[in-house]
Formats: C-alpha cells, sequence, structure tokens
C-alpha cells in the first residue's frame, strides 16, 4: 500500500524574483500549520537547481547558511504532513529528479487515487522507485513521456493521474502550477511586489511576503512561468469543482482566503448556523483552542452568551494527531490544553470545536472543563459528524476509527461525558460557505460518504 505522504501539505512556488529561496522560506512559514513533519526548498539558477530538505519544522531545516546555496530567481517549497510511518528524509520533498531534459522538482499537495496502479504498471516497465510518495510517480511519467517539450510531456503526466493535486515544477528555466480538474486542495496565484510571481496554498503566504492576491489557479489548468513573460495558461481539463469543505472547516489558516473566500469569515459563519440550530441555555461559550475560535465567535455573537477563553493552549507542542498511539494521543491532549479554572468554575459551559474526529480531544476537554468546576458542558461541533475517511488528501482514520461511524449521537455523548451534544448539518455547513446542496461545488465526503473520484 503506498503511503499518502502528501496529505495536507503546502506547496510554494516564487519565479522572477531575486533570492526566490528567502521568499519561499518566509511562505513556507506562513504555511507550517499544513505540515509539520518535513519541509524543502528548490531553487534554480537558470542553469541548475538546488536542493535542501529535511525532517523537522522550517525553522530547524533552514538557516542563514544554507539558504544561501539555494541560488536563483525561482524555488519552490514545500511543508510535509503525515502521520506515523516512513519518516526518512527521502520522503521529503520537493522531489528531484535528472532525466533527458535536464533537472526537475516537483512539489505536491493532495492524493492520487491511482498511484499504486500507475507505480505497479511503472515497476513492471523497469522503473526504480526510491519512495513511497505518489508524487515520484511523476516524475517517472515525466521522464518517460514520448513528447519532445517539458510542457508536453507534464501535461501528458497529469493526463495518467487521478485524485487531488495541487502542483508545482521547476525546471532549470521554467516554473509549472497545476491543479486537478476538481480543484480539492487550494492553489492561488499572486504578484511579487518587485516582479515576479507566487502560487501559495494558501493566501496568509502572500501576506507574510507582500504579495498582491491575483485569482486562484483555476482547477484542470496548467500556469506557465517563463522568464520575461506573463503566465501562460493552459486548460488540461474541463473544470468541475470540488473544493474540499475541510479546509473552511479546519484546515486552512483563519486570515486565508482559500477557493475566493475568507476562512475566517466563513469559521464564524458555521458558529452563527449552529448557534441558530442548536440553541441551549448557557452563561458561556468558550473555543477548543485554535481551531473552534472563529465558530465561537459566531456562536456567541448569534446567541448573545458571552465568549470567554476558557481553556489555554500550549503553542509548543505539535498537533494531536500526528501521535500514532492512542495513549500518547491521550497524553498529547493534556499536556497541550489546560483549562482556566477562575472562568470556569460554576458555570454552564458552551464549548465549540471544528470537528470530532475519534473523540479523544472532546472527551478530554469536557472532563478536565467538569473537573475545574464547570456545572455543565455543552459540546456544539461545528461541521457535520465526521463519517467517512477522506482520500483526497486529509488524514483521517478508517472508518472503523471514527466515532461517528461507529455510534449514535446519544453514545458519543455519553463517551464524551457531555451534557448535550450537536453538530451543523450538510446543509447549513454548505450554506456557512456560501453555498447549497444542488450546487454541489465542494466535497463533503467527509461528512457524507459522497465521494466523486
Ligand atoms: P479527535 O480527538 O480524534 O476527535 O480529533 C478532533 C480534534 O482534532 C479537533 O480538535 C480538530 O480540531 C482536530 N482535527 C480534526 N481533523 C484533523 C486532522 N485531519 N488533523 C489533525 N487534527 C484534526
Amino acid at each position: 500500500m503506498l503511503e499518502n505522504m502528501n496529505e495536507k501539505c503546502a506547496v510554494v512556488g516564487i519565479y522572477g524574483c531575486e533570492d526566490a529561496s528567502k521568499l519561499a522560506y518566509f511562505s513556507l512559514h506562513a504555511l507550517q500549520h499544513r505540515g509539520q513533519e518535513a519541509a524543502g526548498i528548490s531553487s534554480s539558477d537558470g542553469k541548475k537547481l538546488h536542493t535542501i530538505k529535511n525532517r523537522g519544522l522550517v525553522m530547524r531545516v533552514f538557516n542563514e547558511k544554507n539558504l544561501a546555496t539555494l541560488s536563483g530567481n525561482n524555488a519552490i517549497g514545500h511543508t510535509r504532513y503525515s502521520t506515523a510511518g516512513d519518516d526518512s528524509i527521502l520522503d521529503a520533498q520537493p522531489v528531484f529528479a535528472r532525466y533527458d531534459l535536464g533537472e526537475m522538482a516537483i512539489v505536491h499537495n493532495g492524493n492520487l487515487t491511482n498511484a499504486e496502479e500507475v507505480r505497479n504498471a511503472l515497476i513492471k516497465k523497469g522503473a526504480i522507485f526510491q519512495t513511497f510518495m505518489d508524487t515520484e510517480n511523476l516524475i517517472h511519467l515525466i521522464a518517460k513521456s514520448e513528447k519532445e517539450k517539458l510542457i508536453d510531456r507534464i501535461i501528458d503526466a497529469v493526463q495518467r493521474i487521478e485524485g487531488a493535486f495541487s502542483l508545482v515544477f521547476l525546471s532549470r528555466t521554467k516554473m509549472f502550477a497545476m491543479r486537478d480538474r476538481h480543484g480539492f486542495r487550494p492553489l492561488s496565484l499572486g504578484k511579487l511586489p518587485f516582479g515576479g510571481y507566487i502560487v501559495a496554498s494558501e493566501t496568509c503566504a502572500f501576506d507574510l511576503v507582500g504579495a498582491t492576491y491575483i485569482r486562484d489557479v483555476e482547477p484542470g489548468e496548467l500556469l506557465i512561468f517563463e522568464e520575461g513573460e506573463e503566465p501562460k495558461s493552459i486548460k488540461v481539463f474541463e473544470p468541475t469543482p470540488k473544493h474540499c469543505i475541510f479546509e473552511y472547516v479546519y484546515f486552512a489558516r483563519p486570515d486565508s482566503h482559500v477557493f475566493g473566500q475568507s476562512v475566517y469569515q466563513t469559521r464564524k459563519n458555521m458558529g452563527q448556523e449552529l448557534a441558530r440550530i442548536q440553541p441551549v441555555e448557557a452563561d458561556l461559550v468558550i473555543p477548543v483552542p485554535d481551531g473552534g475560535v472563529p465558530a465561537a465567535i459566531g456562536y456567541s455573537q448569534a446567541s448573545g452568551i458571552p465568549y470567554e477563553m476558557g481553556i489555554m493552549r500550549n503553542h509548543y507542542i505539535g498537533r494531536t494527531f500526528i501521535e500514532p498511539t492512542q495513549e500518547m494521543r491521550d497524553l498529547k491532549v493534556k499536556m497541550k490544553l489546560s483549562p482556566m479554572t477562575d472562568i470556569i468554575k460554576g458555570k454552564r459551559i458552551i464549548v465549540v470545536d471544528d470537528s470530532i474526529v475519534r473523540g479523544t480531544t472532546s472527551r478530554r476537554i469536557i472532563r478536565m472543563l467538569k473537573e475545574a468546576g464547570a456545572s455543565e458542558v455543552h459540546m456544539r461541533v461545528s461541521s457535520p459528524p465526521t463519517t467517512d475517511p477522506c482520500f483526497y488528501g486529509v488524514d483521517t482514520p478508517s472508518k472503523d476509527k471514527l466515532i461517528a461511524a461507529n455510534m449514535t449521537n446519544q453514545e458519543i455523548c455519553d463517551y464524551i461525558e457531555a451534557d448535550s451534544l450537536a453538530y451543523l448539518t450538510e446543509e447549513t455547513l454548505l450554506r456557512s460557505v456560501n453555498s447549497n446542496i444542488t450546487e454541489e461545488k465542494y466535497c463533503t465526503a467527509c461528512f457524507t460518504g459522497k465521494y466523486i473520484v
């Protein structure tokens, strides 16, 4: 089984700007929330590609000295999020290769659904793989393509892959950005302040480097960056948008715009909808930090129940999902979140989180709030029950571990020891992101089991 290594990663590309690798580096800092496992940058100076990648946070992988070796006006970067498994540096990105047309590096966010099939076919024809990443398939497909020019080989290659991909390719002189026909994962285009272009998974990277948002790379579109020219666009696939709604629920940073909308505003809308359809009498609304903050603000504003910070988050602990075992997960939640006893004691609390996956976080938090003296704890979730795993790039566990796939609402409520538990519905979630059920612009498979690919 191929490992899903490119899940909720971040990609960035900088084209036509002095010290491109430094801008890629700063951008990766803004995109760090999308992956903390590994980071890497490849730059091109017109003659040669230079790559540095390693395990760990962006801050750990790069320093002034090694960044200085990434010379050139073009660069691509990646932060990798993966679950447990092979943590070899080979599985960090960019993926680099020498082939008959020269050198190339690729970064990928998303998950290819036919990766195993493609890989087995390539192996049968003699290909040798160095990593477990589905992205390596692309290198082989490009290298083996019969087409003469790189651009045609890229088109050839992406026509053979299926699933979710937001990709950035770097050659010695050009850069290419491509999104799958559904636009599952985000990818935006911006203009750099002193000339040149940026593409990035989220617009929070633009804000950091002073870039201006131009537009999103369209689903099915390939953008070509060449020296001294405006980016050229080729429609490789007819677009059929199915944007990942979980980007709005949990994954993207609130100060980003993804799929053309503010993440913060959509999360606040979710909280407001939740207050409207799932009201409950209480003294305080508190968020599970950081994910639940905008929705809790929305809930408080719509319900008129005061908002308080009832739980402190320790920002120096990684995300709980990274730990492989159940015991470690419990411990990590404890280390990460602690109650503000003075605020909570004797109060009826509404606690808002963005999602319940296994139920570990909610159970621990509710117990913690009760131990801190809360008289009632009502759990409100700003998305529908997570009932189905994701095959397009979000790291959700298998169905047997998804609590909502295996228990009724009352059973979950009892398990997490809440006084009440309520979620958003599919309809109200879609309304929060300014869509509706008939429009079908978003992939909601993790909540509905309606898969597209
Ligand atoms: P759980 O403890 O398994 O129920 O997970 C729910 C918590 O994990 C919530 O606080 C979410 O904010 C967070 N979460 C949801 N989805 C993910 C994900 N794919 N990766 C990491 N954290 C997540």
